[in-house]
């Protein structure tokens, strides 16, 4: 597989069995609590792909992979 680029991640935070971002990527929502299930990233940490979409703009994420800080996807997040 392709190396992804920094620029694709995006940092999460777990809290018991959720998942959540500090910060929307696309609409700098704060502290969004996602969908994704503690399976869902056991899934990406896999390097099986999980698409999720963020609750507060709807916007897609495809997940490629993840690692314990960071999701790593098929699009650019960061600036
Ligand atoms: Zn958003």
């Amino acid at each position: 597989m392709d190396v992804i680029p920094f620029v694709n991640t995006w940092p999460y935070e777990k809290q018991m069995k959720d998942i959540y971002f500090h910060t929307c990527p696309f609409c700098q929502e704060s502290n969004v609590l996602t969908n994704l299930k503690i399976k869902d990233l056991e899934k990406a940490q896999q390097a099986i792909k999980v698409r999720l979409i963020v609750p507060c703009c709807h916007e897609v994420i495809t997940i490629l992979e993840a690692d314990e800080d960071y999701l790593w996807t098929d699009q650019k997040l960061r600036k």
